[in-house]
């Protein structure tokens, strides 16, 4: 059993048989261009075609009537084809039929909403130009430099190394991002049975000063290449907002903001990758919080800085290279008061404001930087009473007074994730 998760590149398929992702920039021509995005305006219309469908059966019909299936919807826009939207023809037939599979799964995830009281959306009307993308599958293979895929062809892909994979190829996404074609070729590949890793468990306190204190009093700082292109970024959009609608400058100026965001997007990652690894290569266990992120970007000015910390990406990596690397992965309960709590005498503050960034414990005097005890709390959750020797730990950092800072050194441009 197994979930494709929309965002996601990886899953797990059993500890043995996982399905990883790689993903490389297309380099088309320009009769391939439009076949991509011929492509993807066909996929965007089978899903609103689907959604529209759906909307009007659970409205005019009773009963088990009102629902449908991405099967037979399928059958019903294949039968309206030739008399009625004969362009499709022009396109890969996979296009649409796993743009209904993603319109199902979307309705699977709403209701699944309604059941256990989450909040998922009703699935919405996909618009023009924004996230284009399809899925492919069927004969999919990779001829040097070169990508095959149905209907559309061999087009180049722009780097210079392949990354190696070993493995059935799955499917393939095509996705465009800023002008750009990407393309993440899903593999089913076996893994080796990991041996347990025996390193020392560490607690990790995910910051938005800095990226990650980890309990060993290992810092992993925020890439500095993000604060100067988030201030890019403010000005490239003010810089949009100036441009007369319609404009040709608009255009351009839209393109150029698309791209800076998709540099964002990129230091990110590759900074989370490198993290993650590290994590997952040489600690036993690794203790995080389980942090409510919802809640937390109701608060809009700290919005932006967790969505740029990516918790929820740094989880769901942190998953799986833990299957692959043999190590733990442990979460701390939502109620767990890893800020608020003094890991020395575990005294517990009522109150502790964002702004504190040091630990001032009126119970037993402790000082100590504000992330740094979180994380120990969080290391502490996980050990037996008796290796736990409340305090140890932080008596030692605070008297070498030294913290290791570790460098996430990121790439001026770093590609997309290559399977790492
Ligand atoms: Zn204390």
């Amino acid at each position: 059993m197994y979930a494709l998760l929309s965002s996601g590149q990886y899953y797990v398929l059993n500890p043995m048989l996982v399905n990883k992702a790689y993903k490389y920039e297309l380099d088309p021509n320009n009769h391939q261009r439009s076949s991509l995005q011929h492509h993807a305006g066909v996929a965007r219309f089978a899903y609103n075609w689907g959604l529209e469908q759906r909307i009007k059966l659970y409205k005019t019909n009773q009963g088990n009537d009102r629902f449908t299936d991405a099967m037979k919807q399928h059958k019903l826009l294949n039968s309206l084809k030739k008399s009625q939207y004969p362009w499709m023809y022009h396109c890969s037939k996979c296009a649409p039929q796993e743009a209904l599979r993603d319109l199902h799964q979307a309705f699977k995830n709403f209701y699944r909403g309604l059941k256990t009281g989450k909040h998922i959306g009703f699935p919405r009307f996909k618009r023009k130009s924004v996230n284009d993308s399809f899925r492919l599958t069927g004969t999919i293979r990779f001829e040097g430099r070169r990508i095959q895929l149905p209907r559309i062809g061999k087009i180049r892909i722009k780097e210079q190394r392949l990354s190696y994979y070993r493995g059935r190829i799955l499917s393939v996404t095509v996705s465009r991002r800023a002008s750009k074609w990407f393309v993440s070729v899903t593999v089913e590949e076996e893994i080796e049975d990991p041996k347990p890793i025996s390193g020392h468990a560490v607690g990790v306190d995910l910051g938005i000063k800095t990226l990650a204190t980890l309990s060993d009093g290992t810092i992993f700082p925020n890439p500095r290449a993000l604060g100067r292109r988030i201030a890019k970024l403010r000005k490239l959009s003010r810089s949009l907002s100036r441009k007369q609608k319609g404009s040709k400058n608009r255009e351009k100026a839209k393109l150029r903001l698309a791209r800076m965001h998709l540099k964002i997007f990129n230091v990110r990652h590759d900074t989370l990758h490198k993290l993650t690894t590290y994590l997952a290569k040489s600690h036993s266990r690794i203790v995080i919080e389980d942090l409510c992120v919802s809640g937390m970007m109701k608060n809009r000015r700290l919005a932006r800085a967790i969505a740029d910390v990516g918790m929820f990406e740094f989880r769901r990596q942190l998953e799986y290279k833990c299957t692959w690397y043999g190590s733990e992965l442990h979460v701390a309960p939502r109620t767990f008061p890893s800020s608020k709590r003094c890991s020395v005498c575990g005294h517990k503050k009522k109150e502790l404001s964002l702004s504190e960034r040091e630990y001032n414990c009126e119970e037993c005097g402790l000082r100590v930087d504000r992330d740094l005890n979180a994380a120990l709390n969080l290391v502490a959750v996980s050990l037996p009473e008796t290796q736990n020797a409340r305090g140890e730990d932080v008596r030692r950092y605070r008297q070498s007074s030294e913290i290791s800072i570790m460098q996430t050194s990121v790439k001026q441009e770093p590609n997309i994730d290559q399977g790492l």
